[in-house]
């Protein structure tokens, strides 16, 4: 299950919940566009609505409405390539014998499986086939023994993966960020309460401040009444893993993750993007939206030798029209490229061109993008990458495509190159990652470049001694 989401968390002193968690969710729109939802709590009991489809197509203003209360979470999920499926739309929401749940998750468990055959040979019965729902029954079952806090460091005790999660026990929210830190997740203060959210673009749009983000490995339990919040570190680990991804290409670039500021961040991945294979041609331009940044931390390096570039746009957006990449086939992914993005004669026509990207998945972008501009009249076409060649998938939550799929799987930098039809292709360095996101290699997940990962997968290596937690006593099975 690909859970590439976006999760909230709300409390406020004295004023509805739903309508900043609203606006919140509006902020994270680009990390789900198949589903939206809000539950919250007034004291007594919780409500809920979940929808299909954008943030602002899911909720009416009656349906904002009757969320009461000043505690809630929400969430907005990723679609899959194919699936549309209601069963997994978030939050998800239970209760039981002591008390109602609601949970957010960010993320992806490689463990699910294992953990919920245990819970299903304990009587729990399963309503998805999602692991935010396993983490739920996990939690609940917990709930009947342990407080709160002792309660989710055991849950935590059994899950192995990524997971950023907004949870909500009757009217408290929590924030839980796995020890691995693998997904942000940040806590920012409002005028009458505090907020956690997958990034901090979410709090910039209620005018709130950013505190922090939530460490690796804690458990942050916000005050019903808007009035502070509690920190407990549940596990210290001795290295995060990081998702470099995130910086690259899915959070916002006004952003700020772990301290650092997304935008600049890629920036100064195009700084070394020209220091490692700049090339002199007439005009640089982004991909937009997502090479914008480094195109113009690309350019910039470029003039500051004694070259002097044209930084310009030379394709413009569709601005309608969805993320590509959840276009089901392959057919409908080439026509939704150039209904996105069409040239600009002027920009393009006799010139060489510097055409710079995050990335390349499939290739299908930078495919067309090429054969486009060639058309146009551009005399060479070179394409610089913002992220090393992806060769291998993500089982932490990004929509990656199957090893089949990706265009670098199997493919030496020069095929790629001529499968796209580029004059010339250079991708990033790994060593340039590490050093643009100012952290070391160890502390970072860089499995889908490496195909090596900090976590233990079946069928996979990893880059460093992990071990999975111990399930019904004894190890997960090697087909979870
Ligand atoms: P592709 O056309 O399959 O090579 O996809 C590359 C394009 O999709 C790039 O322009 C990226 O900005 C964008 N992209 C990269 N990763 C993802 C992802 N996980 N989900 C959606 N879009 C992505």
């Amino acid at each position: 299950m690909d859970e590439k989401c976006g999760v909230v968390g709300v409390s406020l002193d004295d004023r509805a919940a739903a309508q900043p968690i609203y606006y919140a969710l509006y902020a994270l729109q680009h990390r789900g566009q198949e589903s939206a939802g809000i539950v919250t709590h007034d004291g007594f009991q919780q409500h809920s609505h979940v929808e299909m489809g954008l943030v602002g197509d899911a909720f009416s203003e009656d349906d904002i409405a009757e969320l009461n209360g000043p505690n809630g979470i929400g969430h907005v999920r990723y679609p899959t390539a194919g699936s549309v499926d209601s069963s997994c739309a978030q939050p998800f929401s239970v209760s039981f014998k002591s008390g109602s749940l609601g949970l957010s998750h960010n993320g992806n468990l490689v463990n699910a499986s294992a953990l919920r055959d245990e819970l299903a040979g304990l009587g729990h019965a399963f309503t998805s086939d999602g692991d935010t729902e396993v983490i739920a029954h996990d939690l609940a079952r917990n709930l009947l023994d342990d407080d709160l806090v002792a309660a989710v460091e055991r849950t935590m005790g059994k899950i192995h993966g990524s997971y950023s999660l907004a949870v909500m026990h009757d009217d408290r929210v929590l924030g839980l960020r796995d020890p691995q830190g693998n997904r942000p997740l940040c806590l920012g203060e409002l005028e009458d309460g505090y907020v956690l959210a997958s990034e901090s673009a979410a709090i910039d749009a209620l005018d709130g401040e950013l505190i922090r983000d939530v460490k690796p490995g804690e458990l942050v339990v916000l005050e019903p009444d808007g009035a502070g919040y509690e920190s407990h570190r549940l596990v210290e680990p001795d290295h995060t893993a990081r998702c470099f991804f995130e910086h690259v290409y899915f959070a916002r670039p006004d952003s700020t993750i772990d301290g650092e500021l997304v935008y600049e961040a890629r920036r100064e991945l195009g700084r070394q993007l020209w220091a490692e294979s700049g090339i002199d041609t007439d005009v640089v331009m982004p991909v937009p939206d997502s090479g914008r940044a480094f195109a113009s931390g690309y350019a910039e390096a470029a003039n500051e030798g004694d070259g002097s570039v044209e930084f310009a746009e030379g394709l413009m957006k569709n601005r309608y029209v969805g993320r590509t990449f959840i276009m089901p086939t392959q057919d409908e992914r080439e026509r939704a490229v150039r209904l996105k993005l069409n040239p600009i004669k002027s920009t393009v026509e006799g010139k060489t061109v510097t055409l710079i990207d995050d990335s390349i998945v499939r290739g299908t972008t930078s495919t067309q993008l090429v054969e486009l501009l060639r058309d146009t009249g551009a005399a060479e076409v070179h394409l610089r990458i913002g992220s090393p060649a992806i060769v291998a998938p993500c089982y932490m939550g990004i929509d990656m495509a199957s090893r089949e799929e990706l265009l670098a799987a199997d493919r030496s930098t020069e095929e790629v190159r001529e499968t796209i039809g580029a004059d010339s292709l250079a991708y990033i360095s790994h060593e340039a990652i590490a050093d643009a996101l100012d952290t070391p290699r160890e502390d970072l997940c860089m499995g889908c470049v490496t195909g090596e990962y900090p976590y233990d997968i079946a069928g996979e290596a990893t880059d460093r001694e992990v071990s999975r937690p111990t399930i019904d006593g004894n190890r997960a099975s090697a087909g979870d």
